[in-house]
């Protein structure tokens, strides 16, 4: 793919980044509510992963999806982090700030004829598990004369080994895609390990083929287990899931609440105690944690 020279300048720095420290890790939350336990559950894997290997650990708020943004989400995601301990290196990285840097990358994939113009709703689409195709190869210049914006998507060979479809890189309401940003972000800061919930699994697919499309290496994926409520539904942020405001009224203390949540990861027993620096020292090999590859 042409590429202009800013952008191959940032893959480069990346890549340096990445041959520097060996371990590169980052925790991604979006500022849509209040971190709940699941989350805080993700975050420790990813920081106690990051700490055992002796590497970096970054903050990446992704706020790109604006409307779905709660204003005193960026603060509180970061007050509870740091009540528990769980330091970053460096600024948070906020995507919203890398806009500029995420259009130049769709430009650069537009101008190399790799993303092409859809105009599926997702009621279209509804039962597909993969895109059928439909758009591929309809003229670019109908999301003019339809006074609407189209989405853009990955043109992905059929057949890739990742088994993905065409990967949507702008969707239709203007917004860069999360897939899209969080795969220039991981290369733009050399992240050599991404762990997150097993809910993400599902995005590895469009993900591999954006590395691939980018003609680079991507990083280690890893998920962690998440958690369900008593309903059995998986815990969210947007439904307001309990975070830590319940158990700081219920007079629980960091040590109690990182207790709870490795003991929920099966690192400690149930009932204990203890502070962040104390569960690193008994962890101390990543391979013990729950993660899988
Ligand atoms: N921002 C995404 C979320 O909170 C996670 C992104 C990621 O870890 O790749 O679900």
């Amino acid at each position: 793919m042409r590429c202009p020279n800013h952008l191959l300048l940032q893959l480069d720095q990346g890549h340096r980044l990445r041959e520097r420290s060996g371990y590169r890790g980052r925790f991604a939350p979006s500022p849509t509510g209040v971190l709940h336990f699941g989350n805080l559950q993700t975050a420790l894997l990813s920081w106690l992963q990051a700490r055992c290997c002796g590497g970096e650990w970054f903050l990446r708020i992704d706020d790109l999806d604006t409307p779905r943004n709660r204003p005193e989400s960026l603060l509180r995601i970061q007050s509870d982090l740091l009540w528990l301990g769980l330091h970053w290196d460096g600024q948070p990285i906020l995507q919203s700030s890398r806009l500029g840097i995420y259009n130049s990358w769709l430009s650069s994939l537009r101008r190399s004829g790799l993303v092409f113009a859809c105009r599926c709703s997702r009621r279209d689409l509804a039962g597909e598990s993969i895109y059928p195709g439909t758009c591929r190869a309809i003229d670019a210049g109908w999301g003019w004369r339809a006074q609407r914006l189209p989405s853009w998507r990955l043109r992905v060979p059929e057949h890739n080994p990742f088994g993905s479809g065409d990967v949507v890189v702008r969707r239709a309401d203007g917004f860069i895609a999360y897939q899209l940003a969080t795969v220039i972000d991981e290369l733009s800061f050399g992240i050599t390990d991404v762990v997150r919930g097993n809910d993400l699994q599902d995005a590895l697919p469009a993900q591999r083929s954006l590395y691939a499309a980018l003609g680079q290496k991507p990083p280690r994926f890893w998920h962690g287990p998440l958690l369900y409520d008593d309903d059995g539904q998986k815990l969210s942020k947007r439904e307001s899931s309990a975070g830590l405001d319940v158990a700081r009224l219920n007079g629980e203390d960091p040590a109690h609440v990182i207790g709870q949540l490795a003991a929920g990861l099966g690192l400690v027993p149930m009932g204990t105690r203890l502070s962040l620096d104390e569960l690193l020292s008994d962890v101390r090999d990543a391979s013990t944690l729950p993660l899988n590859s």
